[in-house]
């Protein structure tokens, strides 16, 4: 049976990944009725695709006040889901190899100082005594005891049949195909399955809202780079803490393997949206050339051929349900030789699963919340630029509070749409 929107609600929610669940579950918190659509699966794309890490150590400044509140949000919902989702906090640990890894670090030492959080720099000793028998040289590590790690696969999912459950619409293969607006308002939307009336939209599309703020009208630079991952057998504990170095970067699981990828190491995907944003992601480019290749290739020729679309055709989202890019094999056999030398007890360990996510990058790595200028009605929550199942939660709930017409218990300033007006 096809999914059946109902006729009309008050808010529409577009997109099931964590930002997306997460509004919808605390606007059903609020009181104020919700309907999600999902073009795919709950969860198919970077919601269940990503490392697992929620961690305050390293973030942007801007993104403190909403990760602390994140990691409360974690520990509730995992208490409260009736599904294990692997909720474990068991720090977080950077290893410093280098004097610009110690710069860095010392650097950002000051923002968590601000927070009073609990991150510091461990010694050699102390860096030994938490991962025993580690094998990478290092000079000591950041490490924050107080953040956590959960499995991506089980939580946005069970966030979102508990949703259900409480009587939450929560719609998969329901593509939105156009947002509908009279008077400058949003009026409803207009899904693969029929229209939905609706006072408020918010777009939590990951990689596809900018697809969609295009067909409005507004241009957000955000671009999507390719992340390969990959999961281990089962192997002995190496300690609780999830470690990241410059070759491998580890998450222990619950089904006792491991999460191995590599920080930085994507594939940006060249397709004219690329070329046409290009330039202000010229600083983040020089930074990091040498981690990132670039490919031209099928998407690129796919966006050429790209159709405009309205709310009687099918749209780009049915085309394509689930981003499920290629992985990078090549890279990924040299994380796991990586992982193995660092770390002797993963000498017998296998590669039981690989796979990619696409991430959808903004030029200043920092997401948008909030409404879209010259658009009564429409808030996009999205372009968490790779740290966004963390922060997912505590994003979720200021947007929910945006739509049902509260203040945000957060200053969403630095995260303004109106930055790339
Ligand atoms: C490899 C990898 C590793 C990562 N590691 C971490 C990590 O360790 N810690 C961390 O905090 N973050 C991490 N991230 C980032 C994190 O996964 C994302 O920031 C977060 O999941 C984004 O959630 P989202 O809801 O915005 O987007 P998504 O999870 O991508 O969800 C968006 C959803 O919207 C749907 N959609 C789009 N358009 C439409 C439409 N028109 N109609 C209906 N549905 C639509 C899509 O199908 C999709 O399911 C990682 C990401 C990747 C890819």
């Amino acid at each position: 049976m096809p999914p059946q929107p109902p006729s009309s609600t008050e808010v529409v929610v577009i997109g099931g990944g964590v930002a997306g669940v997460s509004t919808a579950w605390y606007l059903d918190r609020l009181g104020v009725p919700v309907v999600l659509c999902e073009k795919g699966r709950i969860a198919g794309e970077q919601s269940s695709r990503n490392w697992g890490w929620i961690r305050k150590q390293g973030r942007d400044p801007a993104e403190l006040p909403l990760i602390i509140q994140s990691l409360r949000f974690w520990a509730e919902i995992a208490a409260e889901l009736p599904e294990d989702i692997g909720w474990t906090v068991g720090g977080v640990t950077y290893l410093v190899e280098t004097d610009a890894d110690a710069a860095r670090y010392t650097a950002w030492l000051e923002h968590a100082r601000a927070y009073q959080l609990d991150s510091r720099m461990l010694s050699v000793a102390e860096t030994d005594a938490l991962i025993p028998n580690l094998r990478a040289p290092h000079r000591g590590a950041l490490h924050t005891p107080s953040d956590a790690r959960a499995e991506p696969a089980k939580a946005v999912p069970a966030m979102a049949r508990m949703l259900q459950a409480s009587g939450v619409p929560v719609f998969e293969s329901c593509a939105v195909r156009t947002i509908e607006r009279a008077a400058g308002r949003v009026t409803g939307v207009v899904t693969e399955h029929g229209r939905i009336g609706c006072s408020t939209v918010v777009l939590a599309g990951g990689a596809w809202s900018r697809l969609m703020l295009e067909q409005q009208g507004f241009a957000l630079p955000q671009l999507q780079v390719i992340s390969s991952v990959q999961r281990t057998t089962a192997a002995p504990l190496i300690a609780e803490t999830t470690v990241g170095s410059a070759a491998v970067s580890i998450r222990r699981r619950a089904d006792g393997g491991y999460t191995l990828a590599k920080s930085g190491a994507s594939r940006a995907e060249l397709v004219p949206a690329n070329l046409r944003h290009a330039r202000p992601y010229l600083p983040v480019l020089q930074r990091d050339w040498r981690k990132l290749k670039f490919r031209l290739g099928k998407p690129f020729l796919d966006a050429l051929l790209e159709k405009a679309w309205d709310g009687d055709t099918e749209s780009p989202f049915e085309r394509t349900r689930v981003l499920d890019p290629t992985p990078d094999h090549g890279l990924l056999d040299q994380v796991l030789a990586s992982a193995k030398a660092a770390f002797p007890q993963l000498a017998d360990v296998r590669s039981a699963e690989r796979w990619a996510g696409a991430i959808d990058v903004l030029p200043d790595e920092i997401p948008v919340l909030g409404p879209v200028p010259g658009i009564d009605g429409l808030l996009v929550a999205t372009g968490f630029s790779g740290h966004g199942f963390g922060i997912g939660p505590a994003a979720g709930y200021v947007t929910a509070q945006l739509a049902a017409g509260r203040t945000p218990a957060v200053d969403l300033g630095a995260f303004s749409a109106a930055r790339f007006a």
